[in-house]
Formats: C-alpha cells, sequence, structure tokens
C-alpha cells in the first residue's frame, strides 16, 4: 500500500500536498510513499529531498497515479487525471465540492473514496487538520505584504531629518483566521489597524492584538452559526454596516477584506460609492475575490484601479508562497492521516463524524449531496 504525491495540475499551482519532513514521518511510521518527479519543485522541495526522505520518485504522473493506493493533493483532480488513478484508491484534497461535479461521477465510476478537506469540522480534536486555517493564515499575512508594497506611503510612522511621516491606516474587514493575520503582519509593520467582523466573539481577538474594532454597533448576536462560521447578514443589516463603514474607510490607506460566508458568494461591503471616497492612492486587497469578492469591481487575479483607488482581487495567496503553505498544508495532512489511518488495511479509517462531513463519494457511489447544493 503507498501514498502518492503527484505534481499538481491546476494552473499557477505551485503548492505540493505532502512536504518532504512529512513524507520521513510516514515512511519512518511504516507507510511507503511515491512522489512524482519534480512534485515539489516549484515549492523548493527538490526530488532529492523526497528520496532522502524514503519516498519512490516516479517518473510521470501516470506512473504514480498508477502505484497510489491513497492520492494526496492540494486541488482537485481533472476529470482526465481522475480516470488515471487505481480503482479503489482514496483521495485526500481540497475538494470545492460545489465546483466539483465534473470530476465526482469519475470519483464514483472508479470506486474512489474522495475525502474533502475543507469540510473537516471545525472542532477542537481536528483543529490540527484544518487546512482552511493553514491556508489563510498565509493568505492573511500575503495580503498586507501586496497591500504594502502597492501603496504610496510607508506603514510604519517614521522620524527622518526631513521630518516626520504619519504610520499608514489599515482596516480589516472580517477578522477570521486570514482577517486575524492581517491585522497581526499589518501592526508589525507598523500601521494603526483597526478591524471589524459581524460575530461578536471577534472584537477581543481584535483588541488583544492591539487593533481597534470599528462600528461595534452592528455585530450581531446571531451572526455566529455552530460551526464558527458567520451567518448571512439580512439585507437590513448589511445596510446598517455599510453606512457604519463608509465613514471609516475615507480615512483607511490600506484595506485588507476578508468577509465570507460558508456555501454562497462573499458578501459586498464596499460599494463603488464608498471606495470613491476614499484617499486617492489607497489600496484594497480583496481576499474574498475568488468568492465574488467584498469590494464592487474587484475582479479576481487582477489589480483594478478605480477612483485612484487600487483594488487587488487576490487569487490563490497561499500558493504564493508555496514553500511554507505546503509546509503547513502537509502538517495538516498528516496529522489527518496519522489520526485515521489503519494498518491492516493500509488507508485511513475515519470516524463518523468527520468521516461523515469529509466523504464525498464512497462504494462507487456520489454521497453527501447535501454538501454539493
Ligand atoms: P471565513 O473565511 O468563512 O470568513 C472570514 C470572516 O469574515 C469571518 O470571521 C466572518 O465572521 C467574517 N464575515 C462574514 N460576513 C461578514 C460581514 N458581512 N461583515 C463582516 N465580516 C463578515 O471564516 P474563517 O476565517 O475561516 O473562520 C471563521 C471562524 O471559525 C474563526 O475565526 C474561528 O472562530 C472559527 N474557527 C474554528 C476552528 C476550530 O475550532 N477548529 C478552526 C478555524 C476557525
Amino acid at each position: 500500500m503507498q501514498i502518492g504525491v503527484p505534481k499538481e495540475t491546476a494552473p499557477r499551482e505551485r503548492r505540493v500536498a505532502l512536504a518532504p519532513d512529512s513524507v520521513a514521518r510516514l515512511v519512518k511510521a511504516g507507510v511507503a510513499v511515491v512522489v512524482e518527479h519534480g512534485a515539489g519543485g516549484s515549492a523548493s522541495f527538490p526530488d532529492s529531498a523526497y528520496a532522502a526522505a524514503g519516498a519512490t520518485i516516479a517518473s510521470s504522473a501516470a506512473e504514480t497515479l498508477a502505484a497510489s493506493d491513497v492520492v494526496t493533493k492540494v486541488q482537485r483532480p481533472s476529470p482526465d487525471e481522475a480516470r488515471a488513478f487505481k480503482p479503489g484508491a482514496v483521495l485526500i484534497s481540497l475538494l470545492q465540492p460545489a465546483a466539483s461535479t465534473d470530476v465526482l461521477p469519475v470519483f464514483a465510476e472508479r470506486s474512489i473514496t474522495a475525502l474533502s478537506l475543507e469540510r473537516v469540522p471545525r472542532i477542537t480534536r481536528a483543529q490540527s487538520m484544518d487546512v482552511l486555517s493553514s491556508q489563510s493564515t498565509v493568505a492573511g499575512y500575503k495580503a498586507v505584504l501586496i497591500g504594502a508594497s502597492l501603496m504610496p506611503k510607508f506603514l510604519p510612522m517614521l522620524t527622518t531629518a526631513a521630518g516626520n511621516i504619519a504610520p499608514a491606516k489599515a482596516f480589516v474587514l472580517g477578522a477570521g483566521v486570514a482577517g486575524l493575520q492581517a491585522i497581526a503582519t499589518a501592526r508589525r509593520l507598523g500601521a494603526v489597524v483597526s478591524a471589524f467582523d459581524v460575530r461578536p466573539a471577534v472584537r477581543e481577538q481584535v483588541q488583544s492584538l492591539g487593533a481597534s474594532f470599528v462600528a461595534a454597533d452592528a455585530i450581531s448576536a446571531d451572526a455566529e452559526d455552530k460551526g464558527g462560521y458567520a451567518r448571512e447578514q439580512s439585507e437590513a443589516q448589511q445596510q446598517r454596516t455599510a453606512a457604519l463603514l463608509h465613514d471609516h474607510l475615507k480615512q483607511m490607506d490600506l484595506v485588507i477584506t476578508t468577509a465570507q460566508i460558508p456555501g454562497r458568494p462573499a458578501p459586498k461591503l464596499i460599494t463603488d460609492a464608498m471606495v470613491a471616497d476614499m484617499r486617492p492612492g489607497s489600496v484594497i486587497v480583496d481576499l474574498a475575490a475568488e468568492s465574488g469578492g467584498n469590494v464592487e469591481g474587484c475582479v479576481a487575479g487582477e489589480i483594478v484601479e478605480k477612483h485612484g483607488v487600487k483594488i487587488v482581487g487576490a487569487k490563490n495567496m497561499a500558493g504564493t508562497m508555496a514553500a511554507d503553505a505546503s509546509a503547513l498544508f502537509s502538517r495538516n495532512l498528516f496529522n489527518f492521516l496519522s489520526a485515521f489511518w489503519d494498518k491492516d488495511k493500509g488507508a485511513p479509517v475515519l470516524d463518523e463524524e468527520i468521516g461523515d462531513a469529509v466523504r464525498l463519494t464512497k462504494d462507487g457511489k456520489v454521497v453527501n449531496q447535501r454538501l454539493l447544493a
């Protein structure tokens, strides 16, 4: 029984599912690992590091997949790629269930058990397997760096012989995992940071990072579901939030937006009229761009300029820091594998709570239809 690590095939994906240190731990535990030649190359992990970790290097994707009983990936395979899997294999990956309708029938046809990492429930014992959190941490950090590099200003206060420079004002809208990391990063770079989130628990977290919490009147007690995620706001609530944020945005130099509602398009929180009232030269980095964006006019994968404000439609931020993003992803995956690995079966055997959440196909059938809606 072998765990396989094919090279990612999605455009511009630089990450790899397992890094050499996790491979070494698997091999030490008696699990054989096969890695496609060059799989870790764009994440700065050469074949030699995998070979030193005890993996076998396969020369092609076809050879890797033909030898893999468990396939580990960052992004979901294409239908053609899935057709090269061993019948009955287990796939562990981010699968974006709602966007996987083309590949799910292939998994079912070939009796592939597809496990969707983004469905790992946010419960304490699964925290170490939570790839959404680890990859959001990278995204929050990188968003600040991208914003800072596009700004015509310093982030920190400077005292120079030529006079003083005031610190930039940064605002983080949506202070979940990515948002909190963005706050911490902007603070470290010396900006004056404020933030807003609809979930009441966030206020204290924001303040503990040294940022101020704005528009506290727009927090709603029922904003959080039992999974820890935000619920969609009503039209009236959204308007109220918008009105409270409009004035605040006028003073900002850098805005990072991260607001998401699982399974729904991202809420539009910054309108064109609000952008028009912002300071010329200011920058908005929209981390929700791939799910529709929090900012009106944002285009995923592009930087557009509106009213003198740059709006960055951030796309796969984690992939832009492939070495550390892969290292974290890989540790999440290792923790998942080691929690559930069954030595006799040579495959993960999941408990009911996590299994029911993450399994998309089993025994030749698409299960968990609820998640696909
Ligand atoms: P996310 O990416 O779904 O959303 C980002 C943030 O946007 C959230 O904080 C959300 O409240 C906020 N948001 C949504 N709509 C908004 C609006 N209209 N206005 C302002 N903000 C809005 O969420 P996430 O960062 O992946 O996680 C959210 C929370 O889940 C975490 O902060 C944490 O409390 C919890 N969590 C728990 C675990 C665990 O226990 N294992 C792990 C990770 C996260």
